[in-house]
């Protein structure tokens, strides 16, 4: 059990990164159909403003605050929650994998998951990529891509569809594995896009780097703006600390 800070209607665990880590090694040796989700400013304020989101949100093992509006509403309740990026918490899930990690790498456009599967194989040992599937597949394809993903016994699922359709999918198949949804991080593995610098994602600026280097991000400001809005206006007891929630 881990305590945890309401943000929004969202709960975050205020557990230091190693345990979550190690929850996360615990969930991959359940060989149940487990689920960590990342969500940001934009998330939650999309769940906020839908139930059956916030609620397939709420059926995850695990959220990692990853935005640093996250942090500062956080902080608004008097309470330090360190922003945890999903991209950093999967490599770190490789780097400290207790054994060889069976990984399937979902979406990204076609030949960036053969990419990404070369990067990583290439920094993490313990990292088996088991299959790559690009993200472009019709809706109707669903179900047989699942059922190959389920054939290869992953430990280890990266979703990367772009919120909320990766959520979505991952609560819709539940395969039994450990599955995390990972946005671009698939473009980043096979060096199509540059992460920030670290000065950068220090100071809470990744948003921003993004934003400059792919204008379309821009029609997400409005949500960051809502999200603002609602961390800033509303009454703190619309936000809590929990002593007794999440069951790793
Ligand atoms: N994507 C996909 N299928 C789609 C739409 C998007 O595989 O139908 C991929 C897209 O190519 C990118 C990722 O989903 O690799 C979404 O990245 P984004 O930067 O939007 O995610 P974020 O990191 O902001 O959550």
């Amino acid at each position: 059990m881990f305590d945890t800070v309401r943000i929004l209607s969202l709960d975050f665990p205020l557990t230091p990164r190693r345990e979550l880590l190690l929850t996360a090694h615990r969930l991959i040796g359940s060989k149940r159909a487990a689920r960590i989700y990342t969500p940001n400013a934009e998330m939650a304020y999309r769940a906020a403003r839908d139930p059956a989101f916030s609620a397939l949100l709420h059926r995850a093992d695990l959220l990692l605050p990853d935005g640093v509006g996250i942090s500062m509403a956080a902080a608004r309740q008097g309470v330090s929650l360190s922003r945890v990026s999903g991209i950093d918490f999967a490599e770190a899930l490789l780097r400290t994998a207790p054994r060889p990690y069976r990984v399937f790498l979902l979406g990204a456009k076609p030949g960036i998951g053969a990419a990404a599967a070369r990067e990583l194989s290439r920094r993490y040992a313990r990292a088996e990529i088991v299959g790559v599937q690009d993200g472009y597949f019709p809706c109707e394809r669903s179900h047989t891509v699942a059922a190959a993903i389920a054939g290869m016994r992953p430990d280890l699922l990266f979703v990367c569809l772009g919120s909320p359709r990766q959520e979505q999918w991952i609560d819709t198949h539940a395969i039994p594995c450990l599955a995390m949804g990972l946005g671009g991080s698939l473009d980043v593995w096979a060096g199509e896009v540059k992460r920030a610098p670290a000065v950068m994602q220090r100071a809470g600026l990744e948003w921003l780097w993004r934003t400059a280097r792919d204008p379309r991000r821009l029609a997400r400001l409005p949500a960051l703006a809502g999200f603002a809005w609602r961390a800033l206006t509303e009454k703190v007891e619309d936000f809590s600390v929990n002593c007794e929630k999440t069951e790793p």
